[in-house]
């Protein structure tokens, strides 16, 4: 078997970005990866954004070596420990205090849908309803309730069950930019021909991430929040891919200064890319029966120190400073040198997390061929959006300028290659 195949021939067909980046792995620092050739990748995709603060960061890294060394408990159940206590202690005073939220912190298993699944759950059992509004477009995991709020029909139909007791309602975006989803909400919850009944909860993605990019204005967020108090619907904010500082503040909310009822947090949370997942639930909602959504893997301590580690960046003005220099960076390169290639081109973003829109262009497969001649030139980058047409960048936050530029540079030269390469080529 060459070293390549031995993934076909071993692992499940299941295996997804390993196809877009044919290549083995072996080193990352900061924004690189590096392959077991010595092959050098700029990284735009950041973990799927589970590596905001860069792969081994050095400030977070030296936390975990010293935790490792004193043989310290690792795997700690939901016991009591000295991590975990050090985690809670700085979260509530580092993120939650200074913002004035008032949340509880429930661990749940380390993955992001499982925070959905208990989100879901505690919304449910705290209204005593049944249904969730959900947004099109909208991506909140892989298990069966959260794939049930989840738009896209190919990972839906991977369930192979009824994916139920979820209603979509458009997100301001494309021809249904023009059309009022509050307004349409509150009529739908006031007419009693509608056949739509009083949700428990609203779950939205501020960014849609997955969804390509898409991003909810500030006076629709603030007139859900308004909508969600006035009809007693608890409103989960899904923070999964684009909190920990993606769009600037650690928050995504904090764009529209709104407070979520529900909050979901995971990826990034740890900031060293380990398995760490969060919902924060506003204290009243917090009618959980001891035990009632379990999971042996709420105690990584591991998480629990390099979180803690990472949440010191938060307490440096400095930090934030560099996503918003960042930021504007991205836009001015993508208005200015991206855009002007073609007309048709949409570019959108906010923080760190940009998109490419080349849906206008009318090929089906062209973001794919650009994301491919992107690696191929040295940068790992994937798409996003319906029919996976919009390049989405996310590298991490304190990514250098310089690779920052370097990285967009490759952009610019793949769009120009894949335009004028003919698509069978
Ligand atoms: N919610 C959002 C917004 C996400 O982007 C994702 C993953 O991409 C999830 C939930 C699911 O997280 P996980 O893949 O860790 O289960």
């Amino acid at each position: 078997m060459q070293t390549m195949d031995i993934f076909a021939e071993l692992e499940s067909n299941v295996r997804s970005y390993c196809r877009r980046w044919p290549a083995v792995f072996s080193k990352a620092k900061g924004s690189v990866l590096t392959d077991e050739a010595g092959n050098r990748y700029i990284d735009f995709f950041a973990g799927a954004s589970s590596l905001n603060y860069g792969h081994n960061d050095d400030a977070i890294k030296v936390r975990l070596l010293e935790y490792l060394a004193s043989d310290s408990i690792t795997h700690g159940l939901d016991c009591h420990t000295v991590a975990k206590r050090e985690f809670l202690t700085k979260f509530h005073k580092v993120i939650l205090q200074p913002r004035g939220l008032s949340y509880k912190c429930q661990f749940c298993g380390p993955t992001g849908t499982n925070a959905v699944e208990a989100a879901l759950k505690i919304a449910r059992k705290a209204t005593g309803r049944l249904g969730v509004f959900a947004f099109m477009g909208g991506f909140h995991g892989m298990s069966l309730g959260s794939l049930a709020a989840t738009g896209n029909k190919m990972n839906r139909a991977g369930a192979a069950v009824p994916l139920t007791n979820v209603t979509f309602m458009p997100f301001p975006h494309g021809f249904m930019q023009a059309f009022d989803t509050i307004e349409y909400i509150e009529t739908v919850l006031s007419d009693e021909n509608s056949g739509i009944e009083l949700p428990a909860a609203i779950i939205v993605e501020t960014v849609q991430a997955e969804g390509g990019v898409v991003i909810a204005p500030v006076p629709w967020l603030q007139r859900l929040r308004d909508l969600c108090d006035r009809h007693r619907i608890l409103l989960i904010c899904d923070e999964i891919q684009v909190g920990c500082g993606r769009t600037g503040p650690f928050f995504s909310f904090e764009r529209a200064g709104i407070a979520p009822d529900v909050v979901t947090l995971a990826k990034s949370l740890s900031g060293y890319g380990l398995p760490l997942a969060l919902v924060l639930i506003k204290p009243s909602l917090d009618v959980w029966q001891p035990g009632e959504h379990t999971g042996t893997f709420r105690g990584n301590q591991l998480a629990f120190i390099s979180a803690t580690a990472a949440l010191e960046y938060w307490t440096d003005s400095n930090f934030q400073a560099g996503i918003r220099k960042r930021e504007d960076f991205l836009g001015v390169f993508l208005t200015g040198e991206i855009q002007p290639l073609d007309t048709r081109i949409g570019v959108r973003g906010v923080g760190c997390i940009w998109g490419i829109d080349l849906q206008a262009l009318g090929q089906p497969d062209l973001a794919a061929r650009v994301a491919r001649r992107c690696f191929e030139l040295g940068l790992v980058i994937e798409c996003a959006g319906r029919g996976d047409s919009v390049i989405k960048l996310m590298p991490p936050l304190n990514i250098e300028m310089s690779l920052l530029d370097e990285g967009c540079r490759i952009i610019r030269q793949a769009v120009i290659d894949s335009l004028l390469r003919p698509p069978s080529i």
